[in-house]
């Protein structure tokens, strides 16, 4: 284990089975993750990208072990979630939490805030009701919520507010690691910019390691150190974030790209690439390379061998023959 990594993802693959044909006699598997390796250093924030089905919620469902795997391997401080029994398994979820893009659908509406807070905390520790009240009244303060508000129910905070919720729930057993997946996308602009910057004060008061999943490049870009983009299921790049947004060297990473506004007056606006054709089924994905039903430089190689990721140095890493 390389000492600054806290989580190693190895050879980690999904498969889920699916029903298909005249009274779904016939079985076929969607691979929704397929063999995609990668670190999350402590303390880092790390974007996870990709258009929507690439695969990269159910990657964060496998790093917390909410789905069991195909194939592969997590390691968390160097060891193998898949491998862990129950009660050590519940001990490392300890270190581990999401936060979901939807806090409304993710909170149980019949539980007041203080109880939905205090749930992980509760699962864990033998508290009075006293204790309860003043670990979740801290959290609140601290997510920007009046304590005054513990009895309310998640119907009566508005989006924002909710997913102050969610997060103050998540840090209520002090995680190492917490999955942000799509934690800003059902936002308006200024509560996501609000949400966003409370994330990175949190990060650096509690030593917070994230793993941001976003289809929203510009939000990656403002809050990731390091960025991994997917596709159908693969990963296609890693870079540093500076490097990445510089220098984008996949042909779907520069396709991405060019819908995120550029702020800067005096630069030209980006050549608009626009991805044309739908993405292609994760049941039978194209040989060789699987961008290449959407890649404008796609050439004979490209359907017969599949690219693996290369260092083009820096730890900038890019699965593409294009030299
Ligand atoms: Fe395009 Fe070929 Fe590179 Fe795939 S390997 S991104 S098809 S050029």
């Amino acid at each position: 284990m390389s000492s600054d990594a806290l989580v190693e993802v190895r050879d980690l693959a999904k498969q889920f089975p699916y029903q298909r044909g005249p009274f779904g006699r016939s079985k076929v598997f969607v691979r929704a993750v397929d063999g995609v390796s990668f670190d999350i250093r402590k303390g880092e924030t790390l974007g996870l990208v990709g258009e929507s089905g690439c695969g990269k919620s159910t990657v964060g469902r496998l790093l917390l072990r909410l789905l069991e795997p195909t194939r592969g391997e997590v390691r968390f401080e160097g060891k193998n979630i898949f491998d862990l029994p129950g009660e050590e398994l519940r001990q490392l979820r300890q270190h581990m939490q999401i936060v979901f893009q939807d806090p409304y659908a993710s909170l149980n509406p019949r539980l007041p805030v203080v109880d939905l807070i205090a749930e992980p905390l509760v699962t864990h520790q033998t508290l009075s009701r006293a204790e309860k009240e003043r670990a979740v009244a801290g959290l609140m303060t601290r997510v920007g919520l009046r304590p005054a508000f513990m009895s309310r129910y998640p119907h009566q905070f508005s989006g924002g507010q909710r997913q102050r919720i969610g997060i103050a729930r998540a840090l209520s057993i002090n995680p190492k690691l917490v999955i942000c997946d799509e934690p800003v996308s059902a936002l308006d602009v200024s509560m996501r910019s609000q949400v966003l910057n409370l994330l990175g004060d949190l990060q650096q008061e509690f030593a917070l390691t994230y793993l941001f999943i976003s289809h929203d490049l510009s939000v990656v870009k403002h809050i990731s150190n390091r960025v991994v983009v997917m596709y159908l299921g693969k990963i296609v790049e890693v870079g540093e974030t500076l490097e990445f947004f510089r220098h984008p060297a996949h042909p779907y990473t520069q396709s991405l790209l060019t819908v995120i506004p550029v702020a800067d007056p005096h630069r030209r606006e980006r050549q608009r690439r626009i991805l044309e054709g739908d993405v292609p089924s994760p049941i039978n994905p194209p040989s060789g390379c699987r961008f290449r039903t959407r890649c404008p430089y796609a050439e004979a190689r490209c359907a017969a061998e599949e690219p693996v990721l290369r260092d083009l140095g820096g730890g900038h890493l890019v699965a593409c023959h294009l030299e």
